[in-house]
């Protein structure tokens, strides 16, 4: 199998972001995990509701998954897509992973983004969003409140 590369600035597990979120040595908005997989918006999303999806355990690509880890992380995906649109009021989602740098994935953290789309923006280059802390924790309360009726 071909080595996917990234920079060594990227860091390893003991100085993963993502891991760090899981731990919660890091904050975030948290909208779904269980003993395997954990959902949070992304900090500078695409969209309103724009969430990452990322297995608990360390790996850099999908790669570094077993492939029934890799159709449990997808499936989860899944779900999380359903709420996200609800929560937003969206028309339709994007799925994005990135896998190595020349791929433009900037967290060595496997993960999946899930970025919800209205009909209004079909078509449109989106930008890189940003919504003050309470904003954030109010989508992903929304979020949450979705997952709950799954
Ligand atoms: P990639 O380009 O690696 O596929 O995407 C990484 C994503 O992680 C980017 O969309 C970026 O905004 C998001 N991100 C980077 N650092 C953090 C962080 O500390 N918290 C959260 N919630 N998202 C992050
Ligand atoms: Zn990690």
């Amino acid at each position: 199998m071909r080595k996917i590369p990234f920079s060594s600035a990227m860091g390893g597990p003991g100085d993963c972001i993502f891991c760090k979120i899981v731990s919660r040595e890091a904050p975030s908005n948290v909208v779904y995990e269980d003993d395997r997989y954990i959902a949070f918006l992304d900090i500078y999303p695409f969209s309103k509701g724009h969430t990452l999806v990322c297995p608990k355990e360390h790996g850099e690509t999908i790669w570094d998954m077993k492939e029934h880890d890799i159709a449990d992380l997808f499936q989860v995906a899944s779900r999380v897509s359903k709420a996200v649109v609800s929560a937003v009021e969206a028309d339709g989602f994007r799925f994005v992973q990135n896998n190595g740098e020349a791929a433009n994935q900037v967290v060595a953290h496997v993960h999946v983004h899930v970025i919800p789309v209205k009909m209004e923006d079909k078509g449109r280059f989106s930008d890189r969003r940003r919504f003050t802390p309470a904003q954030m924790e109010e989508i992903a309360r929304l979020v949450r409140e979705e997952m709950a009726k799954t």
